[in-house]
């Protein structure tokens, strides 16, 4: 028997993870790190692409690569983004079903700029001509407009996405792309009033100062020194290799681009100028607004009276049983309300531009094709971390959750279901993690949200007390079940923090603030002065400070909210092919060359990857047996057609229910692709010492 191998052989270390022999971590890591050393950052596992962050730009991404790349096999060339890219396009457009690309990693691994690398990918390959073209250009302009208003410098990632991001993006049935719908979670708010030390605000204050003309500055009544603005960290104001300035101009192009008209993009600037000024307004006590001229030049932007606005800065009504009570807050009082202005003004403009860029974009009822691209933040450990990080974590452990069913657990239950011997393979299943934080009776979010709910008085150590003895009580109950509990208490604990095991490792969560974001509320007072704005994208933005509309039913909680939308996202992924990239990020430093084995080592084990090869492997290798008996009774042994009529056992109870109806041509399509494959003939050749 042939096998021509003369491809791979002449690739660096091993394409395809699953040909890997020996397989355990240090062989895998050592393969990683070859590669990556001489430029190879994509590495297959099967199907799933692992990309490793190059930190540095690399000419694999030219047209040139996109022709190289179309409409070919996916292990026909080496590793590539575009590879998945193609194969998920072709299958959406041939074979019509719904694709969806899961970008996974923590935060600087690559998960942004592969996301856009996919996107593009697809713009580049899929149907030309004006309309066409017109609809691809404003999906593309999109990112840097969400990036400049959601993105920030952080210790992790100079451009790191301080918000979640799902855009499905729909085909027709040429392939020729319609429009799309974005779906943003949860924004990093706090980011707007405090940033961490070597950290920055969101880009677009910075963009704004040091790009707008004079001219546009003076109308916004802004300064452009940073140093001016309370709100701007000014350690690390200048970020090496940040152009603030260019990067405005892009945005106000790409703004043009997506549809926004000039009135809104100036509507826009002025309430990012209003956040800068809120920020500069300073209270004495009595909570006297000190700092006459910003509260002036704020309200002049807004068209707001300033007596209007230093009321309610300087008072809370509260209201139960038609009865009003007014109360006077004082310094400290005043300044959460400035922030918390602050912080919803932000995040509701930040919205806004999400809905305003989905009315540019969108397609009517959904009805045709899609392929959703999912970049979401990234699993994060800091020293300090917050309810931000309990958020974004939560979402990750569900992603991670999603993974292990759709390729651990799916796959292994398949074989046992056809009876296939089968030796188990063992991997952490993060399903108990998931529970201990969203399960409804004594989930962490329950639990927070009961006690946000409580009448009373509720701080953030009666949550904790709550958190403590009701994990106990669960601690206890597991350990009789002999499962390890995910919420670790032990004396090293500091004071007001509790600790979870999550799959990527153990986090210190610091409770202070958990009730507060939770809660996320705004005096009413703030509400329905903002509401007498005449600025009209203000009033627009706090709608529920319309007096007719008084509405004494609470807002849904911040982490109800959160789990109700991941919950949603969860069931939209589920109904569509997954396609999955797995970032890493090779060095702590944020430079190129730099690979940290033991930061590699780390992620490795944490997304499970070492066990998705095995699964993997496994599961082909008992394929190829089967193709194997059968060669030696036939010369043209791998013809998937012949196959299957001879081998129907090859083929899962779905496969050959579908090959039965008219189907056929595609699956052979598929399979035939499949294990031509340079890839799997290796692994038939090793597979035939079994
Ligand atoms: P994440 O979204 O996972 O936090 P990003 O996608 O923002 O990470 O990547 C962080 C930085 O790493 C980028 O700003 C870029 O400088 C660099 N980077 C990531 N992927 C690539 C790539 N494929 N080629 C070159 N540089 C990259
Ligand atoms: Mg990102």
């Amino acid at each position: 028997m042939e096998v021509k191998t003369s491809l791979l052989d002449n690739m660096i270390g091993v394409g395809d993870m699953v040909l890997l022999e020996p397989l355990n971590e240090d062989s895998f890591i050592v393969n990683l790190r070859n590669r990556f050393d001489h430029n190879e950052i994509y590495t297959y596992i099967g199907s799933v692409v692992i990309s490793m962050n190059p930190y540095r730009s690399l000419p694999i991404y030219t047209p040139q690569k996109v022709e190289e790349y179309r409409n070919r096999n996916f292990y026909e060339l080496s590793p590539h983004i575009y590879a998945l890219a193609d194969e998920a396009y072709r299958s959406l457009r041939d074979q019509d079903k719904d694709q969806c690309i899961l970008i996974t990693g923590e935060s600087g691994a690559g998960k942004t700029e592969a996301s856009k690398l996919v996107m593009s990918y697809v713009a580049a390959v899929c149907g030309k001509g004006q309309e066409v073209n017109k609809v691809k250009e404003q999906l593309l302009q999109s990112n840097p407009v969400l990036e400049a208003f959601g993105n920030a410098k952080t210790m992790r990632n100079d451009n790191s996405s301080r918000f979640g991001k799902y855009m499905d993006i729909e085909f027709d049935f040429k392939g020729d792309p319609l429009g799309g719908v974005i779906s943003n979670y949860l924004l990093e708010k706090s980011r707007v009033c405090k940033q961490p030390r070597g950290e920055r605000n969101f880009h677009i204050f910075y963009q704004l100062l040091s790009g707008a003309s004079d001219d546009t500055l003076m109308k916004l009544k802004l300064d452009r020194d940073f140093s001016k603005y309370n709100y701007l960290s000014l350690d690390s104001a200048n970020v090496n290799g940040l152009d603030d300035a260019a990067s405005f101009r892009t945005v106000r192009n790409a703004m043009q681009i997506v549809g926004f008209m000039e009135a809104e993009v100036q509507s826009v600037l002025e309430l990012v100028a209003a956040v800068l000024k809120l920020g500069n307004i300073e209270f004495k006590p009595e909570s006297r607004v000190n700092g006459f001229d910003e509260s002036r030049e704020m309200c002049e932007l807004l068209g707001i009276e300033q007596s209007v606005l230093e009321r309610a800065f300087s008072y809370r009504t509260v209201e139960a049983k038609m009865e009003k009570m007014s109360t006077t807050l004082n310094v400290a009082q005043a300044y959460y309300a400035r922030d918390a202005l602050a912080k919803n003004l932000y995040s509701r403009l930040f919205s806004w531009l999400v809905t305003r860029i989905n009315e540019s974009i969108k397609v009517g009822p959904l009805s045709g094709l899609v392929m959703g691209v999912l970049d979401i933040y990234g699993f994060e450990i800091f020293e300090d971390n917050s309810f931000e990080q309990f958020i974004i974590n939560y979402c990750n452990e569900k992603l991670q959750q999603i993974f292990i069913e759709l390729t651990l657990r799916e796959e292994q239950e398949e074989y046992i279901r056809e009876d296939i011997e089968w030796t188990n393979i063992e991997y952490f299943n993060n399903a108990i993690i998931c529970d201990l934080i969203e399960n409804n009776q004594n989930g962490i979010l329950a639990m927070l949200d009961e006690e946000c709910l409580r009448p009373g008085t509720v701080t953030d150590d009666t949550f904790l007390d709550k958190l403590n003895t009701i994990c106990a009580e669960h601690q206890h109950f597991e350990s009789r079940l002999n499962k390890n509990s995910k919420f670790l208490t032990d004396h090293s604990l500091p004071h007001s923090c509790f600790r979870i095991q999550h799959y990527a490792g153990k986090v210190l969560y610091r409770v202070e603030g958990f009730v507060d974001k939770n809660n996320d509320l705004l005096y009413r007072d703030l509400s329905q002065a903002m509401y007498k704005a005449t600025h009209s994208l203000m009033r627009q933005l706090f709608p529920e400070g319309n007096p007719a509309k008084v509405n004494l039913k609470r807002p849904p909680t911040a982490g109800f909210q959160f789990k109700a939308s991941v919950g949603v996202l969860m069931k939209n992924l589920q109904t569509k092919n997954p396609n999955y990239i797995r970032c890493i990020k090779p060095n702590d430093k944020k430079v190129a060359h730099i690979f940290t084995d033991s930061l590699v080592c780390h992620q490795v084990r944490y997304l499970g990857l070492v066990e998705n090869v095995r699964v993997r492997r496994a599961g082909y290798a008992f394929q190829m047996l089967y193709l194997l008996s059968y060669s030696s009774r036939c010369s043209c042994f791998y013809h998937p057609l012949d196959a299957f009529f001879l081998c129907p056992q090859l083929f899962t109870l779905e496969e050959r229910r579908r090959a039965c109806l008219e189907d056929l041509a595609t699956l052979i399509q598929k399979i035939y692709r499949g294990w031509k494959s340079r890839t799997h003939f290796l692994l038939l050749k090793k597979s035939q010492v079994v």
